[in-house]
Formats: structure tokens, sequence, C-alpha cells
């Protein structure tokens, strides 16, 4: 086992951890760990944009106020307020370290982007490829920069806290001093010992059957965090993007909300368009709402799909405006310049996540996160299209600023941290009976936990999810790790909480709703849904000393 010491670890390599990891260079050494190649993360699938205030006829207050309407009373104002007026400057550094966002016909300004929610073009894009774009110039500059070293197809197991080097503590305040880190190339468990731990590793759309988030998304970062003690809060809040594509080998592609903004129409089978009996904003009602349309149509047809007819944007202009989705659908046999594309609703942002404060702190010393796998209040219950790349930005930023003012204090890491046990036999044939646990997990959310809910079905979630978690531990206690089986005990931990923050919510809000109460409770429920596991109910869970 190898021991490596850093001033800044980072657990990922998508848009909040790079960002966090360029600013953090100029003051220490960083180390950037991410499961996967370096570019595989959300961040490089997103389409839409970033949402920001440029158009002449828009204001900070305008979007303050539409994230906060789409939160419907849970989005904390001052981070709603910071995330919006520094949103500017931030996109306008990604411009200077070279990306190349679409330009208006002139040249000079965005061309800027309309979408559900927003009641102002303020989205600036890359055509449909903008996380891409993002993505692509952040990891060049992370790649040229000698204090920052990339370690690819390296999943973080879990944090490394006092519980790992006193397993009896009962009390106190819990420190995090780096990760056991597990290296799939070498077979490898090591330390990565930091003074500072930052956790970006986005979000849990895996957790669900039908998602549009990769085989990245598992939910990593907020089981780490639960397991060593720190807040996550409202993780019933898992946004459904209303269209993508509905096709058996499609992987549920992501049809961007930008389509709509452009004027592409939403029709059932019979060829009626839906969405005005439902909201009045029609096709840009927030993705909340015309999700649930979705699935009632759906429900009350019986048809497995609704349709996007995109003949209002013409012919033309769909292949310029969105190369990335006409290019995917003719894959598909699909030319969406003269067919309509079938659609339906599938996990796609996670809202809720690890408490921080405006500085992406968590509540465990020297522990910071930021991007999807935080909470740091803007999303409430339900998250504007195209504020969480700028959330992302934003927060890992001032997070930097912040930590890098400090780290000389820091002291370093204990010197001696217990060594990974990696005892323990491989038997394949029970592992494809475990590994069976991962499609139940995500068949049991997608039909229980899923756009509609009811104290029955949560409940009937929760028996079920609660064993094949149990189960899942005891095999990860005995057996030796591979990075399946660390996905598969993170998918089961993030996917009993989300069950639970639902069965705490006793309303319908935003993005939860439920049969049993389908109302908002404004006097008894405007409040965050809190799971924290206290420090003397921890080492039962967390010990990955074997
Ligand atoms: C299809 C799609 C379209 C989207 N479109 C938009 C959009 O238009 N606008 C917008 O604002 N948002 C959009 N989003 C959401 C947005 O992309 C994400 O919320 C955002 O990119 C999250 O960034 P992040 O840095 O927090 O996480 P990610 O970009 O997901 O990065 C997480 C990183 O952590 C790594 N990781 C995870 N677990 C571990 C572990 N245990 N050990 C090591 N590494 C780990 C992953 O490999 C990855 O590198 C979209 C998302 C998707 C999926």
């Amino acid at each position: 086992m190898a021991r490596r010491d850093i001033d800044f670890l980072i657990l990922g390599s998508g848009v909040a951890g790079l960002t966090f990891a360029l600013k953090a260079a100029q003051f220490g050494t960083v180390a950037i760990v991410t499961k996967k190649v370096d570019i595989e993360s959300n961040t490089n699938y997103a389409q839409g944009g970033i949402a920001s205030v440029f158009g002449k006829d828009d204001s900070f207050e305008l979007h303050i106020q539409d994230t906060l309407s789409t939160g419907r009373g849970l989005s904390k104002r001052e981070a709603v307020e910071i995330m919006v007026r520094e949103g500017p400057e931030r996109i306008m550094e990604l411009v200077d370290f070279g990306a190349q966002f679409t330009l208006h016909e002139d040249g000079k300004y965005f061309d800027l982007g309309m979408e559900g929610g927003h009641s102002r073009k303020r989205i600036v894009h890359a055509r449909d490829y903008t996380g891409n774009e993002i993505e692509r110039i952040l990891v060049k500059t992370a790649r040229n920069n000698p204090n920052i070293t990339i370690y690819e197809n390296h999943i973080a197991i879990d944090l490394i806290t006092e519980h790992q080097l006193k397993p009896e503590t009962k009390s106190g305040n819990i420190n995090c001093y780096g990760a056991y880190v597990y290296d799939s190339n070498a077979d490898k468990v090591n330390i990565f010992a930091a003074k500072i731990t930052l956790l970006a590793t986005g979000g849990t759309g895996q957790v669900y059957l039908h998602t549009t988030n990769p085989n990245i998304a598992t939910g990593d970062g907020l089981a780490m965090a639960y397991r060593a003690g720190a807040m996550l809060a409202n993780l019933e809040f898992m946004q459904f993007h209303p269209t993508t594509l509905y096709h058996p080998e499609a992987e549920s592609f992501l049809i961007s909300e930008a389509v709509r903004g452009a004027g592409a129409i939403l029709r059932n089978k019979s060829g009626e368009p839906f969405m005005k009996k439902y909201d009045e904003r029609g096709e840009l009602a927030p993705r909340d709402i015309v999700a649930h349309a979705i699935d009632a149509e759906l429900k009350k047809t019986g048809d497995e799909c609704v349709y996007l007819d995109l003949s209002p944007i013409g012919a033309s202009e769909i292949p310029v405006k969105f190369p990335q989705i006409y290019k995917k659908c003719l894959e598909f046999k699909l030319d969406i310049t003269k067919e309509l594309i079938p659609v339906v609703p599938a996990a796609h942002y996670m809202c809720g996540g690890l408490v921080t404060d405006l500085q992406g702190k968590t509540l465990v010393e020297n522990l910071f996160a930021c991007g999807e796998v935080a909470y740091t209040g803007v999303h409430g219950a339900n998250r504007l299209a195209s504020n969480s790349l700028l959330e992302a930005l934003v927060f890992s930023h001032r997070a930097a600023l912040h930590v890098t003012k400090k780290i000389e204090k820091i002291p370093s890491p204990p010197i001696i941290i217990p060594p990974w046990d990696d005892s323990g036999t491989f038997n394949a044939e029970e592992w494809v009976l475990i590994s069976h646990d991962r499609l139940e997990i995500r068949r049991l959310m997608w039909d229980y936990v899923g756009i509609v809910r009811s104290d029955f079905r949560l409940s009937r979630a929760e028996r079920r999810i609660k064993m094949i978690h149990q189960e899942v531990e005891n095999f990860y206690r005995k057996r030796s790790i591979t990075e399946e089986l660390v996905e598969l005990r993170n998918l089961a931990t993030v996917a009993l909480l989300i069950v639970r923050c639902a069965m705490m919510r006793k309303e319908s809000r935003g993005l939860h709703y439920t049969t049993d109460y389908p109302e908002p409770d404004d006097i008894r429920h405007l409040h965050d849904t809190i799971i924290q596991e206290s420090i003397s109910n921890l080492p039962g869970v967390m010990t990955n000393i074997k």
C-alpha cells in the first residue's frame, strides 16, 4: 500500500473539482482522484448551458426571483444571490481559459438561450454541447498545471477520519485527513493523506432505473460523507428531466430543455398538444411541472411515451442549433427534422446533498463539498434549468478562495494512518448474486420513489432496500474491494437515505409529490429534511478497516 501526502485532495474531475483544483494549485500540491478517465463526468454531458445575467433586458433580481420561485420556498436567498451575482465573472473566467461559447450573429455578445422557468433569455451555451466544452477546457488547463496530478481509474472508498484512526471514538469533532482510494489498474488500495479534502463527486442518478446520468453518478460522495458523520439534507428532491429519448438502446439520452425553449411542442400519441392543460406556461413551465404532466398523460393514456415536435424550430435550423441531438437521433434512425421524438422522463439531478456553508465547508473539519454533491441552499425543492453548472462554478471558486487563505495554518494529517486491510476473497458465484442488487435497487427506486410517491410505496421501498443494504454491507466486509462493490455499497446507502428523506416530508412540494399529502404545507414543512448519524452510532456503519 502506498501513501501520498498532498495539500489538497479533490475527489472528482467535473466542473466543481477542476475549478477548485486550478485555484488551489496556486497555493499547494493538488491530487485529483477520479474513478474513470478524467473527462467522464455529468459535466461532460451537459447540453443546454449555464444560466447567467448578460441580457440587456435582464437583471440579477429577475434571475434571483426565477430561482426562488422554482425552489418553492426552500431556496436560501443568500446563497441564490451569491450564485447569481458572481455568475457572470465566473463565466468570463471560463472564456479567459479558452472556452468557446456560441455568440450572437454580431460576434460580440453571447447567443443567449431560453429555458423553462426563466423569465428572460439567459442561457450561455456552446451549441448543445456546453458541458463538453467546459470540461475540455478545464481538463486541458489542469493537465498543464505542474502542481496538479490527476489519478484516473482511482475510486475513493471512504474518507479518513477519527474513526479509522481510533474506531472506538464516541464523541468530539470529526476531522477529515484524506481518503482511502482504490487504484483499479493496480488492484490496490492506497492512502491519500491531505490537509484539505474536497468532495466533488457529482450526482446520484444511477440510483434510478432510468437516468440521464452516466455510469459514474452513483452517489459515492453522499454515502462517504454520511458514513463520516456529515450532515445531509433534502435528498427527496431528485429532479426528473421530462424529456429523454425513448429508445431501447439510447440509455436515456437527454433531449435538452433548450429544444422546448426554441419552440418545440409536446404532443401525446394522438397528436394533441397537452402542456397548456397543466400549466399556462405550457412547454416552458419548470421541469417538475412538465415531468409531472407527462407522467399524468402516460398514466391516463397507458402509452409508453409522449412526443416532441420540433417543426416550429424549422427543419434547416435543427441541425445547426442542436447538432448533438440531431446526430444522436440519426444513429437511432430518427430524422428529427421530419419526425417526432419519442420521450419519457428520467432521473436527472440531485437537488439535496451534503450540507455546506457559503464557502463549501461541511460540518466535518477540513472536508469541503462543491457541485452536485453539495447542498448550498440554492435549489430548494427544485432546480431552475442551467443553474447547476453555475452553482458548481461559483461555489467551488468561493471554497478555494476561503481555504487557500488558511492552508498554511492547517496541520498535516497524522503520521500514522492505519493501512487498508485487503484480506478477503473474491467469489465469482456470490458476486453474480450480489450484482443483481444494483438492478433491484434501481427498479425499486423507479417504481416506489419516482415522480409520484405515497406512504405505502415508500415504506415498501424502505423495507426492501434496508434488506439489500444490510446484505451488501455484510458482503463488503468479507470480500476484497472492486469498483463495482464500492459503487453498489454506495447506491444501497444513498437509496435508503433518499427514502428516509422522502418519508420525513409529509407534504408535496417541488420535486416531491406524494398522493397522501398532495398539497404543500407552508406552516409545518417549510424546512429541510436533515440526515446525520450520531457519532456514537458511526463505527458500526462506517468501519472500512476489515
Ligand atoms: C445529460 C445531462 C445534461 C445536463 N445539462 C445541464 C445543463 O445544460 N446545465 C446545467 O447547469 N446542468 C446540466 N446538467 C447537470 C450538470 O451537468 C451537473 O450537475 C454538473 O456537471 C455536476 O458537476 P460536478 O462537478 O458536481 O460533478 P460531475 O461533473 O458529475 O463530476 C463528478 C466527478 O466525480 C468522479 N467521482 C464520483 N465518485 C467518485 C469516487 N468515489 N472516487 C473518485 N471519483 C469519483 C466522477 O468520475 C466525476 O469525475 C446536466 C446533467 C446531465 C447528466
